[in-house]
């Protein structure tokens, strides 16, 4: 038990206070006016690990840790002499030189001549390793152990406040199918493969500073980098180390990858800011399979300012009557000048933008689902067409309409043509229809039982664009086919490129075997239709014969 020592026998009154003290939780020391400690009870001794009879008579410093000034400690003691106590927050150490951080209470006494200072500490070294945990929770990720968004952009942020003048780069990375890998391996697997990602990246990245920003999201800050070149050699080294092969668990792994970069002072300055930038340069990398880096450039935040004031605008064009549908003919090869029909295609006419190719606004109208009701006024406005071309007693020939994969993934697609067929009263050899190849990638039972209905119901379908997608010859069977379009650029060299030729040759002679009526889009030379039409291919559309017309015009050519 701690014992006063040397002290003055009248001071012994303070007994009392002395066996209330011995029991208190929080450590007290008492110290003459020389700051020698004089008294200290059992829970000094537990947060210290000093007992009494070791530091009795040593001056308190002992317990400093160096973390404060000497001018520090003074003023707390001229502050004490002054008003009587201090109270504040120090970092001491214990007894086995750790760090301890203390909030302290001291209080200056002078009574029945004992003039000294009581200090009362309050451990609060547990405190503050869970506020470090808190802070470490805060700033990094628990998985990989590197910094945060949180922590990445406040840092660098405080980083160029000091150093306006650097030149950074910030090289956004995207893991290409992590979420397939996620689903296929199982999170754990996912985990393994992120640590080992992060751990390849710092290998390599020196001084450069790297952050998760999400969950198959990394950030690389590269300093001091001005020169494009350079920091693209370094993105393509540093997608060489990531795209290794990877084995966890027995299994081999193999992934890509996209970056999308911006750089300060050239893009933004702010870090946040050039982040988003980064990341709409990684989408434009994402977008085009031959470019995994992408540098950003303002043209890229201009095409989706345009896509966006598109996608609004798009949303009125019915109710506007902004679209129209302009008719361009097809003609029979063997009775020359024969129309045989002619395909609707859609136009945009809007006030802001003027007059769109579809190549540009289908997409969006593909990405945000409205190609369905577009699709269906699309039908609506075709079959009212011709509903007045039959009732002036017009030459009335099928039209053909390109479908979306998106009408076709509608369950019941062929439902909706055939309510909106009746209310025109117009019969389904009129109407036939033109997929791409694309649908062999879509929600295929639906698609397969749309074009299956839509056949039995007698519409004829198109294959369109032949030879542009990834389709095999083996995949046209699973399809209601009855027309094959070969896509105009293998027309557009074709009279000069005698590996064209043989290559259409062989497309025809394919489509003829499956029975298929050959059409060739994009003819514009008599070169073309000549060299077509000896292949034995049946129908001819292209600028050589008609340019898509109005709806006026074409009524015009169909007049018996
Ligand atoms: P597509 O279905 O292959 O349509 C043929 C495109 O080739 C049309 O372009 C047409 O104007 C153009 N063309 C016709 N003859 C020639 C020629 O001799 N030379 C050249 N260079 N081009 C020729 P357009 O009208 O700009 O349409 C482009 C694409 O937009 C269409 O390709 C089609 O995929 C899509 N599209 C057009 N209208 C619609 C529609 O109503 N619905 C859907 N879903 N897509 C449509
Ligand atoms: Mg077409
Ligand atoms: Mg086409």
């Amino acid at each position: 038990m701690s014992k006063i020592k040397n002290y003055d026998e009248k001071s012994l009154h303070l007994n009392l206070l002395h066996k209330a003290l011995s029991l208190n939780t929080e450590g007290v020391i008492i110290t003459d006016i020389d700051r020698k400690i004089k008294w200290s009870n059992n829970a000094f001794e537990i947060i210290t690990g000093y007992k009494f009879e070791d530091i009795v008579d040593e001056k308190i410093s002992l317990l400093e840790s160096g973390e404060h000034s000497d001018e520090f400690i003074e003023r707390v003691y001229s502050f004490v002499n002054k008003f009587g106590v201090w109270k504040g927050e120090i970092i001491n150490k214990d007894k086995d030189g750790n760090i301890l951080p203390v909030d302290v209470k001291i209080s200056y006494v002078n009574e029945d001549g004992l003039e000294g200072y009581v200090c009362i500490y309050r451990d609060l070294s547990h405190e503050k390793i869970s506020d470090r945990r808190i802070r470490e929770l805060r700033d990094k990720d628990s998985l990989t152990g590197l910094i945060n968004r949180t922590y990445f952009t406040d840092y660098i942020n405080m980083f160029l406040k000091e150093n306006p003048k650097s030149d950074l780069s910030f090289v956004l990375i995207d893991i290409k199918g992590f979420k397939n890998i996620n689903d296929s391996l199982g999170h754990d697997i996912g985990d393994i493969l992120l640590k080992k990602i992060s751990n390849r990246i710092l290998e390599i990245i020196g001084e450069d500073i790297l952050s998760r920003f999400d969950g198959d999201e990394f950030v690389i800050c590269m300093k001091d980098v001005s020169d494009k070149k350079y920091v693209l050699n370094r993105c393509k080294n540093i997608m060489d180390t990531i795209t290794k092969t990877y084995e966890i668990e027995g299994k081999e792994i193999h992934l890509g990858v996209n970056m999308g970069i911006s750089r300060y002072p050239l893009d933004g300055k702010d870090v946040t800011e050039l982040i988003r930038l980064a990341d709409i340069a990684m989408y434009k990398a994402n977008d085009n399979p031959d470019m995994n880096i992408a540098f950003y450039d303002y043209k890229m935040s201009m095409e989706i300012e345009e896509r966006f004031l598109m996608t609004n605008m798009l949303m009125d064009a019915i109710d506007k009557d902004e679209f129209e549908l302009i008719y361009q003919p097809m003609f029979c090869n063997v009775n020359e000048g024969e129309i045989v029909g002619a395909e609707a295609l859609l136009r945009w006419n809007n006030g802001e933008f003027g007059s769109v190719s579809p190549e540009r606004f289908i997409p969006i109208t593909e990405n945000t689902g409205m190609i369905v009701s577009i699709g269906n006024w699309i039908i609506g406005k075709v079959c009212s067409d011709i509903r007045t071309w039959i009732d002036k007693n017009l030459n009335v020939r099928p039209i053909s309409i390109n479908l979306s994969i998106k009408q076709l993934e509608q369950k019941d697609f062929y439902l909706r043509v055939m309510d909106i067929l009746e209310k025109h009263n117009i019969i389904p050899e009129l109407i036939e229809f033109e997929i791409t190849e694309s649908v062999t990638s879509g929600e295929k039972d639906i698609i397969s039982e749309n074009l299956k209905e839509l056949s039995k119901n007698g519409h004829k379908i198109s294959m369109d664009d032949f030879g542009t997608g990834y389709s095999s010859f083996g995949k046209l069977t699973t399809f209601n086919l009855d027309k094959l379009k070969i896509d105009k650029i293998f027309i557009e060299n074709l009279v000069e490129d005698k590996k064209m030729q043989k290559l259409v040759n062989s497309i025809v002679a394919m489509a003829k075997s499956l029975e298929l009526t050959v059409v060739a889009e994009g003819i514009e030379t008599y070169k073309q239709f000549e060299y077509m039409k000896e292949i034995g291919c049946d129908i001819s559309q292209g600028y050589f014969f008609s340019r898509p017309i109005s709806k006026i015009k074409y009524e015009e050519l169909i007049k018996i």
